[in-house]
């Protein structure tokens, strides 16, 4: 995360936190190559509506192989060391760039609707240049601001508040949708909902596993579904796995879904083949799933 913790006053360290901190530091040099090689790669998980089975959308998902280690380091480790090294806004650069780049291969190969989400770090959000570096990408590659979803998650305490809310806002003024990503899962709170400007909510996958499991969780998502409903707010579920979660929320009705029983994470050639098969009528159409 953000802060160093557990820097300052300590003077000895026993051997396995000295190794950890060198791993760590060697972890940083990686990724600070990878930044200027810009060796990485996304791909895309889609996005359903439920009730029709349509690919609405798809996210875009970092990928990063180590090659000291000669294996994948999963987001969920090498995002938070990006976080808090500095690295991360040149990360983000490079990811809205690449899927910008794509949005206009998927519209020169026939999908007239490439709906694209994109997730930022909040650390990026605090800087006003995000919106005009979005912006920049958008008409560089003439892809209309209303394809493209900006999602975020309180994953770190969100220091700047006020210009995370100005930077939204602003994004929002340009076209660009927002969502709120994992929500449920820890962090992020109803007041979020109420304070940032946003068009979706993305249910976290730790409440999505209780689907079918036991009635709160039942309870829990419709209400979550009603409040969307009453604010005007788009919904995707997150990690539906099984059949089972996938038919209860499509009778909760309302929502979009996402999780490997719809479709893992593919490179972006598999999920271009797969919304060309559901052509001519199912070139994706933006919020085509809800009312
Ligand atoms: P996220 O944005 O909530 O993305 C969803 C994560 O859940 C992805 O993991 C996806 O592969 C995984 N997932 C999707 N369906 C299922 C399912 O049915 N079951 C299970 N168990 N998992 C499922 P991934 O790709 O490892 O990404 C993890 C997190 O890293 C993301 O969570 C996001 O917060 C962050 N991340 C990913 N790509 C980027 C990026 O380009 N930039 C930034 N700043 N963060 C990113
Ligand atoms: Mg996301
Ligand atoms: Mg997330
Ligand atoms: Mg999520």
């Amino acid at each position: 995360q953000v802060k160093r913790n557990g820097r300052s006053g300590v003077a000895h360290f026993d051997p396995a936190q000295e190794r950890e901190m060198g791993e760590r530091r060697r972890m940083e040099l990686d990724l600070r190559r990878a930044v200027s090689e810009e060796s990485f790669t996304l791909v895309y998980q889609p996005q359903l509506d439920l009730q029709t089975g349509r690919t609405t959308g798809m996210e875009a998902l970092i990928r990063w192989e180590n090659k000291r280690l000669g294996r994948m380091v999963p987001p969920s480790q090498f995002i938070p060391i990006a976080e808090s090294c500095g690295l991360i806004t040149l990360i983000d650069l490079w990811v809205i760039r690449t899927a910008v780049e794509r949005m206009r291969a998927f519209i020169d190969a026939g999908i007239e609707h490439p709906y694209t989400s994109i997730n930022l770090s909040p650390i990026s959000l605090a800087r006003e240049e995000i919106v005009s570096q979005l912006i920049h990408a958008l008409k560089r590659h003439r892809v209309p601001p209303e394809l493209l979803e900006i999602e975020i998650t309180e994953s770190v305490a969100i220091t700047e508040k006020e210009l995370v809310e100005k930077t939204l806002l602003a994004i929002q003024k340009a076209g660009i949708k927002v969502a709120i990503d994992d929500f449920g899962a820890g962090h992020t709170s109803l007041a979020y909902i109420q304070a940032l400007p946003i068009n979706r909510v993305k249910i976290d996958r730790s409440i999505i596993n209780g689907i079918g499991r036991d009635e709160s969780t039942h309870a829990i998502v419709a209400s979550i579904r009603d409040l969307c409903g009453r604010l005007g707010l788009k919904l995707t579920a997150e990690g539906i796995e099984t059949a089972e979660q996938w038919e209860e929320l499509r009778d909760l009705g309302a929502i979009e879904g996402q999780g490997y029983y719809l479709g893992h994470p593919e490179a972006p050639e598999i999920l271009l083949e797969r919304l060309q098969g559901e052509m001519p009528s199912g070139s994706l159409r933006p919020g085509a799933a809800t009312a």
